[in-house]
């Protein structure tokens, strides 16, 4: 069995490295996190011994990536309890799954007048496929707000899902707020009117277990990259009704059955909907940090994220000079943290933690509108996973003091 926690100084050999003088610490794991020797070391195994295109060759190499390739996608069905593998579909990424909906299953069921419901937490991602798809079929799009604590108003969703509602789109994670949002309640929601509920699983299946099952989700997509799998890898779940009756996203080799010279069928799911050659040795990265995080325990990962929120957020939340956005209370808390220091752009606070060797984001997070809902032009982010420590932890609240201290020292006076 791995032990990333007793064994990450091997496990993640990036981290090791000194960044301006100090040792790293790496706290942007939002934006993409690092990947465990176990799946840098599949990829080099898959590109020694097996590569060769999937689905298509009788010969041996043909064989072993197309079996390769489809005991991924078994990986992630398990992973993410999905009932068949005809489910799970690779995609690009959380973005990629997100506009295959909207482009697919939006396009034929959203017409004049329908509603598109989402949350003003959304990351653009699973925003603008949806204000898009309402521009083109003259819906409404339609936003869920927060409560004063920075969590999702949930009376507010009961109140912006109707009868005309055809899709509810929410995260299951915010990629800021740092809230989980309830989506077995929500899907059951849009349920009642009527309405397919898709979820935004980047910032959750990395740190939590998760069941598509169980939440009763339609849809279902998140990244690779952000559990430590390779970029250019994602996955869209969706139910085997609604995919079987959707059209497909892209057009090409392998998603057919037969074409004649004026028209085409189309293969079983969930071939369907991966046109052309695919992500082969994405999809097998993805199985082996499967295999590292099932092995770690995803009640684990969790854990542990949890144990260093509880120390972190409430000494950020007493700093003076210290705004943190989203609830305070960390027990509502994943390992997403945003904050602002009075007086200071983001940037530049981002840019100091870095002379510290603190590496963490500052911009909008993709998500203009929550931006704006919080009247922030841009935030700090520092993000845990699995490999970080106490003394990561440490390292991010003394880096922030003393660089409060630093801009305080010139002009910019402390509240
Ligand atoms: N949704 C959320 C909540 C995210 O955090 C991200 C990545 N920042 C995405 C969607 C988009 O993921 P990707 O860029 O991998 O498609």
């Amino acid at each position: 069995m791995i032990k990333p926690r007793e064994t990450h100084a091997t496990d993640f050999s990036i981290l090791q490295q000194r960044v301006n003088d100090e040792p790293l610490v790496y706290l942007d794991n939002a934006a993409t996190a690092q990947k465990p020797q176990a799946v840098i070391d599949a990829l080099t195994h898959f590109y020694q011994h097996d590569n060769a295109n999937v689905h298509r060759g009788v010969h041996t190499l043909a064989e072993r990536a197309t079996a390769a390739y489809e005991q991924a996608r078994e990986k992630v069905q398990h992973f993410i309890h999905a009932p068949e593998m005809e489910t799970v579909i690779f995609t690009k990424g959380t973005t990629d799954g997100l506009n295959l909906v909207a482009s697919t299953y939006g396009e034929q069921q959203v017409h004049a007048g329908d509603e598109i419901v989402i949350s003003i937490m959304e990351h653009h991602s699973n925003l603008i496929p949806w204000q898009q798809l309402a521009i083109r079929k003259h819906a409404t799009l339609k936003y869920i707000g927060l409560t004063a604590d920075g969590e999702l108003d949930l009376a507010d969703a009961a109140r912006q899902i109707t009868p005309r509602t055809k899709i509810v789109a929410v995260t299951h994670a915010s990629n800021v707020l740092g809230v989980v949002n309830p989506l077995k309640q929500l899907a059951r929601l849009a349920h009642q009117n009527g309405a397919v509920l898709v979820g935004d699983g980047a910032q959750a299946v990395p740190h939590m277990k998760v069941d598509v099952q169980d939440l009763d989700v339609d849809f279902y997509a998140f990244s690779g990259h952000k559990m430590m799998a390779p970029t250019g890898i994602g996955v869209l779940y969706g139910k085997k009704a609604l995919l079987a009756a959707m059209p497909p996203y892209q057009f090409g080799g392998e998603m057919i059955d037969f074409v004649h010279q004026q028209s085409s069928t189309w293969t079983q799911l969930p071939w369907k909907f991966e046109a052309g050659t695919q992500n082969i040795a994405g999809s097998i990265g993805l199985g082996a940090a499967v295999d590292y995080l099932t092995a770690y325990g995803m009640d684990r990962v969790h854990e542990r994220e949890a144990t260093l929120v509880a120390n972190l957020l409430p000494r950020l939340v007493a700093m003076p000079g210290v705004t943190v956005f989203g609830p305070h209370d960390p027990a509502k808390h994943t390992g997403v943290i945003t904050f602002n220091l009075d007086g200071l752009h983001p940037h530049d606070v981002a840019t100091a933690l870095d002379m510290e060797g603190v590496a963490v984001r500052a911009g909008h997070h993709c998500a203009q509108p929550l931006m704006a809902a919080l009247h922030q032009v841009a935030t700090v982010r520092a993000s845990l996973y699995l490999y970080n420590t106490q003394a990561d932890v440490e390292r991010l609240l003394t880096a922030i003091q003393e660089t409060k201290e630093f801009f305080n020292h010139g002009s910019v006076s402390a509240k």
